[in-house]
């Protein structure tokens, strides 16, 4: 990255003995889409707050363009904010709210009312301005928040749970939507979520979050598919865990299931005799053997699931159950349960965790 546009360095938060955030350091690039992915109570907010300047930093410090913002009010930060529940005031109107950090900032009223204008066209609501909060959907509620937060033109657009008070298909085109004003705008952003679905589909770049702490940093691709912690492969996306042991380090030997496979350069460290647990996504499975697979192990169908487009497929392999996915294929028909089976994958998509 060049140089970071927002900087946050060795931030650390505690409310009287507890800490809830602790050495976050993190590095945005301008213009850069960056997620804060983790359960409730991670600390995400708390970042997003430090950020925003409504909570002050125990420890560390926090830049944007250069400037060390740590210990300013949140108005003289330059930053806008977006909330989880609907945050418009509700006896101003569409434009009135939209209006409203600008005519906290002088703006003279002619300026503000275009600017309200062009806000209004960017959220596709240029004949709502005159409606007031409780005459909008969820989602067009959502939309006025965004605006109103982009209007005095910030330097940092945070967004805190935007998307989780409305309804799932409303949640997708708002998020596509958020994500395309963004880059129209070029704004550097960050963007609370629990759900990593969004994280993966929205962001440039994802911190996973876990017990006040940054357990991964890295592009959707590298979370998902190059997860560094059991914390981080458990919580984004399907994982099957094969639990196993180390029977040679030396070549790669591991029983899993009592039976044998090879892994060499995988062990990720583990030594002879240590147990491991092979992490593996549904869609590094095939049923069959494959060329470019060098790990087999025998199972049987447990449960078939037809989704569609995809059939899940549950095969059992001694005393556990791994999740596979399989194309649908009209020619082809699918597995049934109770059939005697091989599976077959990659060790290149394999995670040994111990
Ligand atoms: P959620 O998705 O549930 O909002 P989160 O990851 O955003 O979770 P935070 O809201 O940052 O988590 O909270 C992190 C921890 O800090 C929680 O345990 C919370 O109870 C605690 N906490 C947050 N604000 C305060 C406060 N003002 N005083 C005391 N504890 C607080």
């Amino acid at each position: 990255m060049a140089e970071p546009f927002l900087s946050i360095q060795g931030v650390k938060k505690s409310f009287g003995p507890t800490t809830v955030v602790q050495d976050f350091n993190l590095d945005v690039g301008s213009g850069e889409f960056v997620s804060f992915l983790g359960p409730s109570g991670c600390g995400k907010t708390t970042v997003l707050r430090m950020v925003a300047g409504f909570e002050e930093p125990s420890a560390g410090s926090i830049h944007i363009g250069g400037r060390d913002i740590t210990r300013l009010k949140p108005n003289q930060r330059n930053v806008g904010m977006v909330f989880q529940a609907y945050a418009l005031f509700p006896n101003l109107t569409v434009a009135q709210n939209v209006a409203f950090g600008l005519k906290v900032a002088g703006v003279s009223k002619a300026d503000s009312d275009r600017r309200v204008a062009e806000m209004l066209d960017l959220i596709k609501l240029p004949q709502f301005g005159d409606r007031y909060p409780y005459q909008l959907s969820g989602g067009q509620q959502q939309r006025v928040a965004l605006a109103r937060a982009l209007a005095p033109k910030p330097k940092v657009l945070l967004l805190d749970e935007p998307l989780s008070a409305l309804d799932a298909k409303v949640r997708v085109s708002l998020r596509d939507e958020i994500r395309s004003i963004q880059r129209e705008l070029g704004i550097t952003t960050i963007f609370v979520t629990h759900d990593q679905e969004e994280a993966l589909s929205i962001s440039d770049r994802i911190v996973v979050m876990y017990g006040g702490k940054a357990e991964q940093v890295g592009t959707p691709f590298e979370i998902y598919n190059r997860p560094q912690t059991r914390f981080v492969a458990n919580f984004v996306g399907t994982l099957n865990l094969l639990e196993g042991t180390v029977t040679d380090a030396s070549t790669g030997a591991v029983q899993v299931e009592a039976q044998d496979i090879t892994l060499p350069h995988k062990l990720n460290g583990a030594q002879t005799g240590e147990a491991v647990s092979l992490a593996l996504r549904p869609e590094a499975i095939t049923l069959g053997p494959r060329p470019e697979n060098d790990a087999v192990l025998r199972g049987e169908i447990a449960e078939v699931h037809f989704l569609g487009s995809v059939i899940r497929v549950r095969v059992g392999v001694g005393r556990s159950v791994v999740s596979l996915d399989t194309f649908n294929n009209s020619a082809t028909p699918p597995p049934t349960v109770g059939q005697k089976i091989e599976i077959s994958f990659s060790s290149n998509d394999l995670l040994v965790l111990h």
